[in-house]
């Protein structure tokens, strides 16, 4: 198979998958009377669920069930505020929800399948060409979802490419999956949290300060440093490194994979990864970035080679790049069987 370069611009038509539905469970609902659930057909694991293929019974439709074990109260009350989130949130870039059930130990979220694979894996396929304006794309449609969360007043809390699923193998339309930390924000309140994923998580959540839409504004501008460079802007040799490299908000693009960038996408970054949130860049105003315009909005670019500037359509090297994806597949290994161990323990005492 010949190598490919697909810088189209998705296509909204065909979304979304089914009318937007308003989901309720109870315990009464049994699953399996209404699906087959594939367990050999696994789609991912998380810290939270594992997300296998099932088939509604009555329409035949192939969906996912990511299945979340439940062990104490606060861990259901976490559940149905990712089901009240995900109701919440009907959009073409973000993952729907079609169904959930309770089968007293595991809460069961039925959602639209997204059978593509992570953002990163598919990138770095040796078939798949990585150019700046596909990363343009991408970055996009991951705004847009942001926007309309924002929007609705729902902060993600963990923004990271593992959450970023491709719609299927051949295209570049993306979505955002896994609602499991989202909080409603209230501009009046004070809410701070003290979770996430020590590489992409911003400042303030760190220093346990006031968390905004800006926080997930700050993880956007790390995995568009990594889609593009293939480095991680904070990472350290250990998760305290990380995190202290992060409250220092001390970066740069010294890095000889920056040579290739041009300076639109350059000044994006920059603008999202500033210390103080309220001086990042909102999804909104990324959308209207020069970088992100749509290309009938965008000034012509200098013609490859011009000086002051780069060809967007150039090949990126990926070789940083797979290796950052090779150390998050062995991190979330790790993490897997640490999960297993803790489940075991739990069970033993
Ligand atoms: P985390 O560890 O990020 O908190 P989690 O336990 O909340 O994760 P998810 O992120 O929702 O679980 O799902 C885990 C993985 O399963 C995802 O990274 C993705 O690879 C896969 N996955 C989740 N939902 C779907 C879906 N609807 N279609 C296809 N694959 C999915
Ligand atoms: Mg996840």
């Amino acid at each position: 198979m010949s190598k490919k370069i697909d810088e189209t611009e998705p296509d909204y038509e065909k979304d979304p998958p089914f009318h937007p539905r308003k989901v309720t469970y109870c315990k009464e609902r049994k699953l399996n009377q209404f699906y087959d659930i594939y367990p050999n057909k696994e789609l991912g694991r998380g810290k939270f669920g594992t997300v296998c293929e099932c088939r509604e019974k009555s329409s035949s439709k192939i969906l996912a069930a990511k299945t979340i074990n439940i062990k104490k109260p606060q861990e259901r009350k976490e559940v149905e505020n990712e089901i009240a989130v995900m109701c919440q949130l009907q959009h073409p870039r973000l993952l729907q929800l079609y169904d959930a059930f309770d089968d007293g130990s595991n809460i069961i979220l039925i959602t639209e399948l997204i059978a593509g694979g992570e953002l990163f894996e598919r990138v770095i396929d040796d078939e798949f060409i990585l150019t700046e304006k596909v990363c343009t794309i991408f970055m996009r449609q991951i705004c847009e979802g942001v926007d309309f969360m924002h929007r609705q007043k729902v902060i993600h809390l963990d923004m990271k490419p593992e959450n970023i699923l491709c719609l299927t193998q051949n295209s570049n339309r993306i979505k955002l999956i896994d609602f499991g930390l989202a909080r409603h924000y209230d501009p009046n309140s004070n809410v701070k949290v003290m979770f996430g994923t020590p590489e992409f998580v911003a400042p303030e959540v760190v220093n346990f300060e006031r968390i905004t839409p800006a926080t997930d504004m700050w993880s956007v501008g790390v995995i568009c440093y990594i889609l593009l460079s293939g480095l991680s802007p904070f990472m350290g040799d250990n998760d305290g490194e990380t995190l202290s490299n992060v409250t220092q908000a001390e970066w740069d693009f010294n890095d000889e994979s920056f040579d290739a960038i041009s300076d639109d996408a350059k000044d994006f970054i920059t603008k999202l990864l500033v210390k103080q949130p309220e001086k990042r860049m909102t999804a909104a105003q990324c959308l209207n970035h020069k970088w992100l315009k749509r290309p009938s909005n965008r000034r012509p670019s200098l013609l490859p080679g011009t000086k002051g500037d780069v060809d967007e359509n150039k090949a990126l090297s990926k070789v940083k790049l797979k290796h950052f994806v090779i150390r998050r597949r062995w991190q979330k290994a790790v993490n897997t069987i640490l999960a297993i161990h803790r489940m075991k323990v739990a069970t033993i005492h």
